[in-house]
């Protein structure tokens, strides 16, 4: 009897490890990590998650009206809050951010 009873079990365990690796391996990818302030590439780069709060003095080539939801690295929807930015990998970035690398977002095609 514990013999059936350590096979079943054992029969168990080798069905579960296989399944909880590939479920890993296949299953969707972790959400991007959201972007620091503190990250030392986001410090280099002056990154801030409102865009008001930039220094004007540090950074004079900053203009109020530049945030992350209108810059060309930035691939969040419209209308969320936060969306990954190609210049810190994919990280997310806040749509009201705002760093040195700021380029203007091409206008959409007209049909
Ligand atoms: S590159 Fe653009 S989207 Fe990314 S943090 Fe800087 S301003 Fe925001």
């Amino acid at each position: 009897m514990n013999n059936r009873r350590n096979f079943l079990r054992q029969l168990a365990v080798s069905a579960a490890i296989p399944a909880a690796v590939c479920s890993r391996a296949f299953g969707q990818a972790p959400p991007p990590a959201k972007l620091e302030e503190t990250d030392p590439v986001a410090i280099a780069l002056g990154y801030k998650e409102d865009t008001t709060k930039v220094d004007p003095a540090k950074y004079p080539m900053h203009k109020p009206e530049q945030r992350c939801d209108n810059c060309a690295l930035y691939t969040g929807k419209a209308g969320e809050a936060s969306g990954p930015c190609g210049a810190f990998g994919g990280k997310l970035v806040t749509a009201a951010g705002w760093c040195q690398v700021w380029a203007k977002k091409p206008e959409p095609a007209k049909p």
